[in-house]
């Protein structure tokens, strides 16, 4: 049986095989590892394959971070060879079996253990990976729970999960006002994430399995500061159990690679084009568009935002993710010379933009966003403001947050989830609105002014939250000490 050295402190990173969880991981590892941890990441070998630049970056800044690799079991699942990340899946059919695959990465992962001559210090898991807390209980490893969402909408689903709030409306329409939160916070259940209805069956379960590794846990991390949300940090934390807030990740990570100077976006070619784009507009003249790393979105819809965008006059930076790229939509880009037309004025990414850099591009006046949570920190770091268009997921809360809360936003006006791997079926959102909404989220003065003052505010807090002595920074010692004192000598 392996026994525990407890120097220097060795955290085991076990993440979700997603980018939105991947991005955030190994931001933390560099974190930490600048804490003076060091960090093993567990990965399969695509993913290790697309985040070898970290072991790079590690190695420049004399971080000390490695991955172990545990093969990924696709076959034995029934998931089509190399379906290793969610971005991957052929559709939503095979959702659960992948996640059934993440599930059986628990036995190669305890032999290894087994076979460790030193037990690391701690287990830093994922939220959607519970296996990890029988694990952990087994070998008496401490185990924090990583949280990749916000705290308003941790405390939001806690709160409407407890109440049943939703389940006194007559319609799918109906507004509620969730119960005992700092503000009055209304939605409808054609908003809630699915695991929230009462028949949403197999995904119920399934979270109702995630919260209660949550609750065995020793705490959470959770990748937001505690200036952005205080009241909702401090409500789930009394609800449920204790919090260190350490974000912006995506912000310390920023800093980190400037003081060697290493660009974390090197590989695109797409890229270099955004930044000289960028760089031959005037300040936030630009408006970016992306929704994420899984989301889906049908040919028509495209077309309207494409039109929507191009209608609105503002230079624009459109990501077409790599799912989203279809031959109707090609056929109709060419056929309409949509790119010829926009020449100069306008950029298509197709598949993946340097989203933190154009972000933080002094051009970049406006982001269109599907709310995830990652990129909406991202816009908060970068100080710009947002057209929210959720999709799915837990991004109806997040546009909450955004608009109502922070008011750094204007709705696009969706008012339901659709499911996020099969796109919508229909058309939400006509030319003309996705135009009006970019221009009022554009204004240069009135309440367009008042939103980006706000914004710019948001990143000063963010900005300080990470400085040496701020409030993330210090969690983060804090979380390091709190783990380093729970392991027995
Ligand atoms: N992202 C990126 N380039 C892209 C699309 C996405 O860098 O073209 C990154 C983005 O910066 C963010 C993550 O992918 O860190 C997406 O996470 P988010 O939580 O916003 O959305 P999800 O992918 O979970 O829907």
């Amino acid at each position: 049986m392996a026994s525990r050295n407890e120097q220097p402190p060795h955290f085991l990173f076990v993440p979700l095989m997603s980018q939105s969880h991947l991005i955030p991981f190994t931001q933390m590892a560099k974190l930490l590892a600048f804490n003076g941890v060091s960090v093993t990441i567990v990965l399969t070998p695509l993913n290790a394959a697309r985040f070898n630049m970290v072991i790079d970056q590690a190695k420049a800044l004399n971080l000390k971070i490695q991955f172990h690799i545990l093969p990924f079991p696709c076959l034995e699942v029934g998931l089509p060879e190399g379906c290793e990340n969610m971005d991957t899946l052929p559709s939503n059919q095979y959702v659960q079996l992948f996640f059934a695959a993440s599930n059986m990465l628990k036995d190669p992962f305890v032999r290894w253990l087994s076979e460790l001559e030193t037990l690391p210090t701690c287990i830093v898991s994922d939220f959607c990976l519970p296996w990890t807390a029988d694990v952990a209980s087994r070998f008496k490893i401490p185990r924090v729970v990583f949280q990749g969402i916000s705290c308003f909408a941790l405390l939001c689903s806690h709160k409407i999960s407890h109440s049943n709030v939703h389940e006194s409306v007559t319609s799918m329409s109906q507004p509620f006002v969730v119960p005992d939160l700092p503000d009055t916070i209304e939605f409808t259940k054609a908003q809630l994430p699915e695991a929230l209805l009462q028949d949403s069956g197999a995904w119920k379960r399934t979270i109702e399995i995630f919260k209660a590794a949550e609750n065995s846990a020793d705490g959470i991390l959770v990748n937001t500061f505690e200036e952005l949300e205080k009241m909702y940090v401090q409500g789930y934390e009394k609800t449920v159990k204790k919090i260190w807030c350490i974000g912006p990740l995506s912000l310390h990570d920023r800093l980190i690679l400037e003081r060697t100077r290493i660009d974390g976006n090197k590989t695109s070619v797409d890229g270099s084009e955004c930044l000289k784009f960028l760089s031959s507009n005037k300040p936030c003249s630009v408006i970016y568009v992306c929704f994420g790393s899984l989301c889906r979105i049908n040919a028509s819809q495209l077309k309207e935002i494409a039109l929507g965008l191009e209608a609105s006059g503002h230079p624009f930076i459109w990501v077409i993710g790599k799912n989203d790229c279809s031959a109707e939509l090609d056929k109709w880009l060419v056929e309409e010379k949509f790119e010829e037309r926009n020449s100069g004025r306008g950029v298509i990414v197709r598949g993946w933009a340097p989203q933190v850099e154009i972000l933080s591009h002094s051009s970049t006046g406006g982001f269109l966003s599907h709310c995830g949570w990652n990129s909406l920190l991202e816009a908060v770091s970068a100080g710009i403001p947002l057209v929210t268009w959720p999709l799915s997921a837990e991004q109806f809360f997040n546009q909450k947050l955004i608009v109502q809360v922070l008011k750094v936003g204007v709705g696009i006006g969706v008012g339901e989830v659709v499911d996020p791997m099969e796109g919508q079926k229909t058309v939400f959102v006509k030319k003309e609105h996705v135009k009006k909404v970019i221009d009022q989220l554009m204004e240069q003065s009135g309440d367009g002014e008042l939103r980006r003052n706000r914004a710019r505010e948001l990143k000063q807090m963010a900005y300080m939250a990470v400085e040496d002595g701020g409030s993330s920074s210090s969690h983060c010692k804090l979380f390091i000490q709190k783990i380093v004192g729970l392991v027995p000598s």
